[in-house]
C-alpha cells in the first residue's frame, strides 16, 4: 500500500509521474548529443522560472545546502561582512556556513511567528558596509515568507549583494530575479521545483559573477568553485560536450520534465494556484481553532504552513494516527519549540484533493484522540474559500 500513502510535508514532495518516468530512463553517458540538448534546455528553462534572463545558472549534484555552500564559498572571502535575515533554522544555517569561510556575521533575528522589520535591516545596513546579505525566502522550519524585493532594494541602495535562500520558495512564491535585482537565488530539487532529491540549483547575477571574478584569493571548496562549473554550464549552453564532474543525468532528465511541466503552467499560475490553496488551508485549520506559526497571514508561506498542536494533544499521536489514514506531514523543526507544532508541505503539483485529504486526516485524528472539533468544519470552510476564489 506505499504507494497509495500521501507525503505531505515539505520536501521531498509528490512528483509528477512523468517526472519519475523521466527518471527511470536508461542512463545515456553525460556527452551523449541528446543529453547535452537536455542539460542545455534545463539551463534555459531554469531562467524563465526564476525570471533570470540575464543571470548565469548552475546546475549541480548536490542538495540545498550546498547551493548555499556555493553561494558563500565564491562571493565570500575572510572577514567579509555579512548580514543574515534569520526567520528560522535556515537563517542560522546560513550563518554557520558564512561563519566557515570566515565572513564577520550579523545575525538579524524576529520573535517566533514575526519576521525582521525592513527598518530593523536598514538600521543595521546603514550601520556599517556588508558585502552581502542574506534571506531566507521561506524558512520551511517556521512556514514564514519574508518579501525579498524591498530587502533586495536596500541592500542595491547600500551597495551589498542579496543572496535568496528560496530552497522552499522557488517555482512556488512570487519571484523575479532581475526586475528585484537579486544576485543569488538559490534552490534544491526536491521542494516546488518537483524532482526528487540530489539537485543544488541557482542563478547568479551578472554582479555577483563580477564580485566572484574580482575575488582576491581563491575559492576555498574544491567542489563548489565555480572555476569548475561556469565553463561546463557554458558549454552545456552552446550544447557543446564537457566534463568536471559526473552530473546527475537522470536527475537532469527529470529537471528537464518538471521544468517544462512548470512553464507550461506559467509561474504567475502556478504562484497564484500555491496563494489560493494555501489560503483556503490555512482558513481550513483556523476553522479548527488551530493556530499557525506565522502571526499575520502576510507572513504565512504559500508552500508550507507550520501548525501548533491543539493544547493536550501529543503531537507523535497524531502523526501516526494521520500516518493510519495515508497521509505524512511532518513534525516541528525549530529547535526553540520542535515538539509544539507540525508542518504540511502544499507545494508543487499540490491540489485542492490533496488538501481536502489532509484536512480530512487530521479532523479524523483530532477526533480520536479526544479534541473536541465540528467534524467536517475544516473540508467545509477550505471549500468555501476555494469557490469564492474562483
Ligand atoms: N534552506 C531551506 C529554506 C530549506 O527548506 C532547506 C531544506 N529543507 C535547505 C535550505 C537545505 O536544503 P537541503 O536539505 O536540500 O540541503
Amino acid at each position: 500500500m506505499k504507494g497509495r500513502k500521501l507525503l505531505m510535508i515539505p520536501g521531498p514532495i509528490e512528483f509528477e509521474p512523468d517526472v519519475l518516468q523521466a527518471m527511470g530512463m536508461a542512463t545515456t553517458s553525460h556527452v551523449a548529443p541528446n543529453f547535452i540538448e537536455v542539460f542545455g534546455n534545463s539551463l534555459e528553462l531554469m531562467r524563465a522560472v526564476w525570471k533570470s534572463p540575464k543571470g548565469q545558472p548552475f546546475i549541480v549534484a548536490g542538495t540545498g545546502t550546498l547551493a548555499m555552500d556555493m553561494a558563500a564559498a565564491n562571493l565570500i572571502e575572510q572577514g567579509d561582512n555579512v548580514l543574515v535575515i534569520s526567520s528560522g533554522y535556515f537563517g542560522k544555517r546560513f550563518k554557520d556556513i558564512l561563519d566557515r569561510y570566515g565572513a564577520n556575521t550579523t545575525i538579524l533575528e524576529a520573535p517566533i511567528g514575526e519576521v525582521v522589520s525592513l527598518d530593523t535591516i536598514e538600521k543595521e545596513l546603514k550601520a556599517r558596509p556588508y558585502k552581502a546579505l542574506t534571506i531566507t525566502h521561506v524558512d520551511t522550519s517556521t512556514g514564514l515568507l519574508v518579501d525579498p524585493k524591498p530587502i533586495a532594494h536596500l541592500a542595491k541602495k547600500y551597495n551589498t549583494l542579496s543572496i535568496l535562500d528560496g530552497v522552499c520558495s522557488v517555482a512556488g512564491e512570487a519571484l523575479n530575479q532581475d526586475e528585484w535585482e537579486l544576485d543569488v537565488v538559490l534552490t534544491a530539487s526536491q521542494k516546488a521545483i518537483g524532482v526528487p532529491p540530489g539537485l543544488a540549483l541557482l542563478i547568479a547575477s551578472e554582479k555577483a559573477m563580477q564580485v566572484w571574478k574580482n575575488r582576491k584569493t581563491p575559492v576555498p571548496n574544491y567542489y563548489a568553485d565555480w572555476n569548475n562549473w561556469l565553463p561546463i554550464m557554458r558549454a552545456y549552453e552552446e550544447r557543446r560536450p564537457s566534463y568536471f564532474g559526473t552530473p546527475a543525468v537522470n536527475l537532469i532528465v527529470a529537471l528537464e520534465t518538471s521544468l517544462k511541466i512548470i512553464c507550461k503552467e506559467g509561474m504567475d499560475n502556478r504562484v497564484k494556484r500555491h496563494q489560493s490553496l494555501s489560503k483556503a488551508f490555512r482558513a481550513g485549520i483556523a476553522s479548527l481553532n488551530l493556530k499557525i506559526l506565522a502571526k499575520k497571514n502576510n507572513i504565512a508561506a504559500n508552500t508550507l504552513t507550520a501548525v501548533y498542536y491543539p493544547e493536550g494533544i501529543d503531537g507523535a499521536a497524531l502523526s501516526a494516527k494521520m500516518v493510519d489514514s495515508n497521509v505524512i506531514i511532518a513534525g516541528g523543526l525549530l529547535p526553540e519549540i520542535k515538539a509544539d507544532y507540525f508542518r504540511v508541505g502544499h507545494m508543487g503539483s499540490v491540489s485542492s484533493n490533496d488538501l481536502i485529504a489532509v484536512l480530512g486526516a487530521l479532523e479524523r485524528a483530532l477526533l480520536e484522540l479526544g479534541h473536541l472539533i465540528v467534524s467536517g468544519k475544516s473540508l467545509q470552510t477550505f471549500q468555501n474559500e476555494l469557490l469564492a476564489a474562483n
